[in-house]
């Protein structure tokens, strides 16, 4: 088995190209030969012709002495290598040559018997044998067969010539076509060599990189746009990969260093148990940042791997929403905002309850956080056959038109200052886009700055 691909195509070629070059041959001598056949055939006729005219005018002018004028036609007719006879019925009435073969008595008796004319090979002619003409007419009151005979000969030098060129043409063209196959092949894999060198050069540290094939024939553009699809793809996955390493590390750090700064200047020197409490307070308070912030981390990180498999459980999803406005209702009413959940009757659902508790809790969560005192958070639930709606809306400072587009990205907040004092890391909104597209649903949000925003969480039922 041939393990070069170019060896292969080089071998199919040369396999297609000898067996159509040697059918064609064949088809090409094939009909030469018939055509030096049929005007050898014409050739004949044409003379029997001539020769029973000939005998014609004889036989008027020796007033019927037909062996007189078959000799005095013959010897007029100058033969050129042709043999000629003339019967009269059965009996020969005369011949160029002395008649040794009796295949010329049995064609004259055939056309004297009322055959028409019709031509014949003679094997035992010469060397070759030879092709018959058997041409019966009328000449004066009678009726007479003229047979006129050509070697073969020279037919059979002019074939045993085209076959001498063939079997010299044979090798070479087969032998020129095989490198020509080989050039070829060679030619056409360049690209594919040239792509597999430099993607072979391309690491993690230059994904940017995109093969070049020059002028390459449309399907192996399209292999080379479809590899440096797939490199965009990687490239753009490798660096949100190192965005989000980086920006991950940016957050950790700011609670780590709060964290080792409280401790440090708590244990500097001795303190009273109230500045120590305070110290603890703080700490506690950012390794609870961390926790959330790790927990939303590996959230994501599940997420990204696609190996989370969601629980799936039938529940009600009124009383979701429900628990989940209980759980925020202090956080709220602290805060000085009326918080509402207008939820109808008993909605079942069937989904991972505690995903959604975490999407509908990310929802609330921002929705106070970005309410000012005295605003107002209304959470409902509009059922459908087919889907359902949960929408958070609240009276808020609301999100910039410009920002819109970002707020679901990793890490993205809207206003940096007031987001960390708020204890935001920007992945809330994240996390609540990959729960509802887990669910095969959508999340999107309308917005006016100043006014309040409207999140509507869509999924299947
Ligand atoms: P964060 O932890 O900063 O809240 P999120 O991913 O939850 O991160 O939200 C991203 C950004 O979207 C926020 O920083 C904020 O600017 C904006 N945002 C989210 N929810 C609201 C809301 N209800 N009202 C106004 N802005 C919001």
């Amino acid at each position: 088995m041939i393990k070069s691909f170019r060896l292969q195509i080089t071998a199919w070629y040369l396999l297609l190209f000898t067996v159509l070059f040697a059918a064609f041959s064949l088809f090409l001598y094939s009909v030469l030969a018939r055509d030096l056949s049929r005007r050898l055939d014409q050739s004949l006729s044409s003379t029997a012709r001539t020769a029973a005219g000939l005998f014609g005018d004889e036989l008027t002018e020796l007033k019927g002495d037909a062996p007189a004028a078959a000799a005095e036609a013959i010897s007029e007719l100058g033969l050129r290598g042709m043999s000629i006879a003339v019967f009269d019925g059965r009996k020969l009435l005369a011949s160029s040559a002395p008649l040794e073969n009796r295949e010329w008595f049995d064609m004259a008796a055939r056309a004297a018997g009322g055959a028409p004319e019709f031509h014949a090979t003679i094997a035992s002619y010469g060397q070759n044998g030879a092709r018959v003409v058997t041409h019966p007419f009328h000449a004066g009151s009678g009726r007479f067969v003229l047979l006129a005979a050509e070697p073969l000969d020279s037919n059979m030098a002019e074939l045993a010539m085209v076959r001498r060129v063939l079997y010299l043409a044979f090798p070479l063209v087969v032998l020129i076509a095989g490198v020509g196959g080989f050039l070829l092949a060679t030619r056409s894999l360049a690209p594919v060599r040239s792509m597999a060198d430099q993607a072979r050069h391309i690491t993690d540290k230059n994904l940017n990189t995109r093969l070049d094939i020059g002028a390459a024939h449309e399907e192996l553009q399209v292999l080379a746009d479809s590899f440096n699809e797939l490199l965009s793809r990687l490239d753009q996955s490798f660096e949100t990969m190192r965005r989000f390493v980086a920006d991950a590390s940016h957050e950790l750090r700011t609670p780590l260093s709060v964290i080792r700064g409280e401790a440090d200047v708590a244990l500097a020197r001795d303190r009273s148990p109230g500045e120590y409490r305070e110290s603890l307070a703080i700490i506690q308070d950012e390794a609870r940042r961390l926790s959330r912030l790790v927990e939303d981390l590996l959230n994501l990180a599940r997420a990204d791997s696609g190996h989370v498999s969601l629980r799936v459980e039938e529940f009600y999803l009124n009383d979701l929403l429900a628990e989940c406005c209980r759980s925020l209702e202090a956080a709220a009413g602290a805060r000085q905002i009326d918080l509402e959940c207008r939820c109808p009757g008993d909605v079942a659902f069937r989904g991972d309850q505690e995903l959604l508790r975490r999407l509908v809790l990310n929802l609330l969560d921002n929705a106070v956080r970005y309410t000012p005192a005295g605003g107002k958070i209304l959470v409902s639930l509009e059922a459908a056959t087919s889907e359902l709606r949960i929408l958070v809306s609240d009276t808020g400072i609301g999100i910039p038109p410009e920002a819109a587009p970002y707020i679901f990205g990793r890490f993205y907040r809207g206003d940096q200052a007031r987001s960390r004092q708020n204890g935001g890391f920007g992945l809330g909104l994240s996390i609540v886009k990959w729960i509802a597209e887990s669910h095969k649903g959508t999340v999107k949000v309308t917005s006016e700055p100043g006014k309040g925003s409207t999140f509507t969480v869509q999924l299947q039922r």
